[in-house]
């Protein structure tokens, strides 16, 4: 199978980089994950007007690349795409796919540890909201509503602010803390 689509992104502002490292494994690949410092994670997302095979290519990418990564959420931006996709998995067998998505009500607080795989080896402590409610396109471009709780409520509030340019760097409490990567189990 020959892969038609171009590797790099459209609009994102870090083309002169080398392109994005692609391992065929199916139709999926993983993708580069940005780190800080990276310009493009600092840059504003574009909402998604249409479902392309590039965005769709896109999405199953990210997941891909959030599972390889042990992560629980991947936004767009990180992956050096600025277009207002995310995808969040909680429980590793639980995948929820967001365009354009945003928070229709929030409430309570919580304060905790928060790491993102675009800030390797540190985590910080962050406030962020105990209940969310968002509003997305699924990637059918239907619009939908999920509410989130605990982890659910900070992965959603965490990889939004990813599509407005924000790392939760800007919102730890005290200094980072370096994190021990530890082998685990997924089971
Ligand atoms: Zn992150």
């Amino acid at each position: 199978m020959t892969l038609t689509l171009c590797t790099r992104c459209d609009v994102c502002g870090a083309r002169k980089e080398e392109p994005q490292r692609r391992r065929k494994r199916g139709d999926m690949a993983i993708r580069n994950i940005r780190e800080i410092g990276e310009e493009v994670l600092t840059k504003k997302s574009r909402e998604v007007t249409e479902m392309t095979p590039r965005i769709r290519e896109l999405i199953e990418d990210m997941l891909e690349t959030m599972y390889e990564a042990n992560g629980v959420g991947l936004a767009a931006p990180q992956v050096g795409v600025l277009k207002r996709v995310v995808v969040i998995d909680v429980t590793g067998d639980d995948p929820h796919i967001f365009i354009n998505p945003r928070i229709v009500e929030s409430s309570g607080q919580q304060t905790g540890p928060e790491g993102c795989l675009s800030v390797p080896g540190k985590t910080g402590q962050v406030t962020r909201p105990s209940y969310v409610k968002v509003a997305a396109l699924d990637a059918d471009m239907k619009p939908f509503e999920l509410e989130g709780t605990e982890l659910l409520a900070r992965a959603i509030c965490h990889e939004l602010d990813h599509l407005d340019g924000h790392l939760y760097v800007e919102k730890a409490e005290g200094p980072l803390q370096d994190v021990q990567y530890e082998e685990q189990e997924d089971d």
